[in-house]
């Protein structure tokens, strides 16, 4: 991951959802891998919630239902998860990955006291995530839900379930500065009250689905920040899609096509966005030295 950069300078965060933003569902995709009907794995999840299941206890859950020795999975580690992340550089969406560099070499010739920082903020699977050349590259942090192991590393309990309420926590930690590794040890620390924010929400633009970041949406857009709704109108997430649609009532104003590149509707609309802020965080500086 990316290391922090110091105070003083004018941090800027791009805070990504995962799954049918940057790349296809990698959930469905690997279950898919290991020969699992993912439209009724994504039924039964959603069967799950309507008898009153927390929207992620539900599919992870089921998901390891499906673990262990003479189970659909097989013993499974977090291991393989990694190994089947290391597969997903090639899925990533139109214009990925050069979009992380363009953006952070556009922030630095607007001026260089201008830092970009990328963010995940996802329900998926932590290990999956990581394990992608371009999120680990480009990414200071990846909050997702995690998977526990037994002492042969079987995955057999869940660590950390993020549901679709639950990022906007997240968006906190990201805004008051702290760091993932000390809150993944200690959750009370995104209560702490600090004095300066670090990334100011007006500094904060998350993209996301558009589906399941709704809570999303309204804490940055009302505090100021900048939101994009992506729609992936591709087949292969119907199922979970179907899933999330329990959830999430429509309620983003524009939705864009997951392409990055510099003429695409949201590639170009986030590089915008990016020097709009930059150009209103220099006028502010100047106006206070005057
Ligand atoms: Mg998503």
């Amino acid at each position: 991951m990316v290391p922090a950069m110091p105070l003083g300078r004018n941090v800027l965060a791009l805070v990504f959802d995962f799954d049918d933003t940057l790349v296809p569902d990698s959930t469905t995709k690997f279950l898919r891998s290991r020969g699992i009907d993912t439209a009724d794995f994504w039924s039964r999840a959603g069967d799950l919630v309507r008898r009153g299941y927390d929207t992620a206890l539900a599919w992870l859950t089921l998901f390891l239902q499906l673990v262990g020795e003479d189970r659909p999975l097989g013993k499974l580690t977090n291991a393989d998860l990694r190994e089947f992340g290391r597969t997903l550089d090639n899925d990533a969406f139109a214009g990925l990955p050069a979009f992380f560099y363009e953006v952070r070499a556009t922030a630095a010739e607007a001026d260089r006291d201008a830092h970009i920082e990328f963010y995940i903020v996802s329900g998926g699977l932590k290990e999956i995530i990581t394990s992608c050349g371009f999120i680990a590259e480009n990414f200071r942090a990846v909050y997702a839900s995690e998977l526990g192991e037994d002492e042969n590393h079987g995955l057999n309990s869940i660590k950390r379930a993020v549901n679709f309420t639950e990022k906007t926590r997240y968006l906190f930690e990201i805004n008051k500065g702290l760091d993932a590794t000390d809150t993944s040890t200690n959750p009370f620390l995104v209560n702490k009250v600090v004095d300066q924010r670090r990334t100011p929400w007006e500094n904060m633009i998350y993209v996301g689905d558009g589906l399941t970041d709704v809570p999303c949406f309204s804490l940055v857009s009302r505090n100021g920040g900048r939101v994009y709704g992506v729609f992936n109108p591709a087949e292969e997430s119907r199922a979970k899609r179907a899933f999330e649609d329990l959830l999430a009532p429509q309620r983003v104003s524009s939705l864009h096509s997951p392409r990055f590149g510099a003429i695409d509707d949201l590639g170009s609309g986030l590089r915008l966005s990016v020097g709009n802020r930059i150009t209103a965080l220099k006028v502010e500086a100047s106006q206070a030295t005057h």
